[in-house]
């Protein structure tokens, strides 16, 4: 067809708003009225879409928990003109709850003032669960029974855990999601030449700069047993997640734990398998795992001292 594209026809714009998950809506400032809302709206909350009049009938849909703060911050920043996010909980007709993220642009008249708000409210639950979830993980991290003694650094029952959490987080976000696993090379012969004690150190040696080299608050690193290591790296892609373990490699080289009977170099070694992914319905952390795995071991068999990912 030759007709181009009608960049002011309204009724486009109408049914692109209206066939979002993503709920839009204005509200006047002069009035505080709402002058329109999605009515995908009644779908979420069971609220009909002309029960949403005024701000009023937005604050009582707010968990009272809730209420005052989410209210106080979006009148501030909208006298204050500023764009803004408030994550809350709505209440339903149900009278169950549901996390929304309203996100809101404030439009001014040209004399400053303002005209109105519009904004989209986002169904982030699936994503505050999940959030909620690590963050409880976390705390029971702190616990006795999910550290690796000799290391202090989280064990296999941690990363097990954790990685269940973030695999659905990754899922309802669809962020990437990465994981680095590491196994020490010619360890047995570390432990023959230095004795088993000096091996113990070189294992705590070996967790301090994965705990250095994964710095952010959600990546784990985790010893999944003997001189096997993993880092799992939340919203981390293939590319950033093969940065982070080159980096590793090259704090593992500027330490320079002296091996006399590594095959590979006079220093201690890891091989590396990375994978990455962002998690669709028929993947399973399980076979994600595997395929870590899998790739170290190429990394093994191909002559150890280096780092495996997809392109390799
Ligand atoms: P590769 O390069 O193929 O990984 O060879 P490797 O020698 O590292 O692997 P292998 O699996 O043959 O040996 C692992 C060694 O790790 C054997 C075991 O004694 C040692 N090891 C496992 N756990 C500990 C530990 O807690 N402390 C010490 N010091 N050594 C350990
Ligand atoms: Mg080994
Ligand atoms: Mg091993």
């Amino acid at each position: 067809m030759s007709t181009s594209p009608s960049y002011d026809d309204p009724g486009v714009y109408r049914t692109l708003l209206e066939s979002t998950k993503a709920i839009p809506w204005r509200i006047d400032w002069a009035s505080m009225r709402f002058t329109y809302i999605g009515p995908q709206i009644e779908t979420l909350l069971g609220w009909s879409q002309s029960s949403w009049q005024t701000v009023n009938d937005w604050a009582e849909r707010i968990h009272e928990d809730d209420r005052q703060r989410t209210v106080d911050f979006c009148v501030a920043q909208s006298i204050a003109g500023v764009d803004h996010e408030a994550d809350y909980r709505a209440l339903t007709r149900d009278g169950e709850l549901v996390w929304i993220r309203d996100v809101v642009h404030v439009k001014r008249h040209p004399d400053g003032s303002v005209d109105c708000l519009v904004g989209f409210m986002f169904d982030i639950t699936e994503r505050k669960i999940a959030e909620d979830k690590i963050l409880q993980l976390q705390k029971e991290l702190e616990t006795l029974s999910y550290r690796d003694p000799l290391t202090g650094i989280a064990n296999r029952r941690m990363f097990d855990r954790i990685l269940e959490v973030e695999w659905s987080k990754a899922r309802a976000v669809g962020e990437p999601l990465s994981l680095m696993m590491l196994d020490i090379d010619f360890f047995k012969q570390y432990n023959d030449s230095y004795g088993h004690p000096q091996g113990d150190l070189c294992l705590k040696q070996v967790a301090g700069l994965l705990d250095d080299t994964a710095t952010r608050t959600r990546d784990l690193c985790a010893r999944l047993g003997g001189e096997e290591f993993v880092v799992l790296l939340p919203g981390t892609n293939e590319e950033a997640a093969h940065t982070i373990a080159q980096r590793f490699a090259r704090m593992l080289s500027r330490a320079a734990i002296a091996h006399r009977n590594s095959r590979v170099s006079d220093v201690l070694t890891v091989s590396i398998g990375l994978a990455s992914i962002v998690p669709g319905a028929h993947d399973t952390p399980g076979a994600f795992i595997e395929l870590a795995d899998t790739r170290l071991y190429q990394g093994k068999t191909g002559g150890r001292n280096r780092i495996v990912g997809s392109g390799d």
